[in-house]
């Protein structure tokens, strides 16, 4: 058990730009320099087919500061995993927008990285070292020497250093997903983009991996988007949660989560907002509304 984790979790202070998500602009300073980092604002997102049309999520406006570790939560099919598209550039939007940094996202870029659930996400024919440095040489980020050197800095920090020259079939799910998320990272983008990305491990795999996420976020204070249909995980893993209602998503409400972690989960706190959320989620009166 990381219990500098635990620590460092229970007793988590906003980041001092954690200010920046207050309405209130201080005498002096330009309004920009509070803009969120990422603005999805009125987001209507479809699939369309000769046959028809199909609705995946309808209006859905959030904002997402620096440092934020920023969840989408809702039951299968709301849309979830649409909006982390439309977010990393792979979906236009139909109606509504997305800003990073003040400017319409046109497509994808290497600003965004997106970490999945499957295991397959490793292309079998590189070794674990060559996947990590594929995205910095591909996107001409770094020279060969520097991307192996910064692949094997993540590496280190996920804890496989050890298996740098191995190929992904060697791995367990655990590990080939630490290897995603040092591909991810090694990348230094400005919003790490997650979808479901432990729903396919075990469950005590999966807290570890919550944990670790948690460690390195601690570490390097990284902008996080992350899907789950978990009410719990969403409450370990975010410092605030974006709830989905069901097909096709709509915004529910937004609440604050930083107060808990994984030290959290057996407290009746935790009980009790884990109860709040299912009820908001739920409930078919539920509607916009905001809990702080
Ligand atoms: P979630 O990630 O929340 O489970 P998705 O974003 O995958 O939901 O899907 C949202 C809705 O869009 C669902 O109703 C799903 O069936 C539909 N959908 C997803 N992908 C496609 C696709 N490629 N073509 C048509 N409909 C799709
Ligand atoms: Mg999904």
């Amino acid at each position: 058990m990381n219990t500098a984790t635990l620590r460092a979790t229970q007793s988590y202070q906003p980041p001092p730009h954690a200010a920046r998500s207050t309405p209130t602009t201080p005498a002096g300073a330009l309004a920009t320099d509070f803009a969120p980092l990422l603005q999805v604002q009125d987001l209507s997102l479809e699939y369309r087919t000769p046959q028809r049309v199909a609705r995946a999520t309808h209006r859905v406006s959030f904002d997402v500061h620096e440092a934020d570790r920023f969840v989408l939560l809702g039951p299968s099919g709301c849309g979830k995993s649409t909006l982390l598209k439309a977010v990393a550039g792979f979906i236009p939007p139909v109606e509504g927008q997305v800003r990073l940094d003040g400017r319409a996202v046109q497509g994808p870029g290497p600003d965004r990285i997106v970490v999945f659930q499957e295991f397959d996400q490793l292309p079998p024919w590189k070794t674990v070292k060559e996947n990590v440095m594929f995205p910095l040489l591909a996107s001409r980020t770094l020279g060969r020497r520097q991307a192996q050197e910064r692949a094997l800095h993540w590496l280190d920090r996920v804890g496989l250093a050890r298996v740098a020259d191995v190929h992904p079939h060697q791995l367990s799910g655990g590990m080939k997903q630490r290897v995603a998320i040092a591909r991810a990272l090694a990348m230094q983008p400005r919003v790490l983009l997650m979808d479901e990305p432990f729903a396919a491990l075990d469950a005590l795999t999966r807290r570890k991996m919550q944990e670790e996420l948690l460690g390195l976020w601690e570490e390097a204070r990284f902008t996080l988007l992350f899907v789950t249909h978990s009410i719990e995980e969403a409450l370990v893993v975010g410092s605030r949660i974006a709830l989905l209602s069901p097909h096709p998503g709509r915004m529910r409400a937004e609440i604050n989560s930083h107060a808990f972690g994984l030290a959290d989960q057996g407290s009746a706190e935790f009980q009790a907002a884990a109860q709040r959320i299912h009820h908001l989620l739920f409930e078919h009166e539920a509607s916009q509304e905001v809990l702080q």
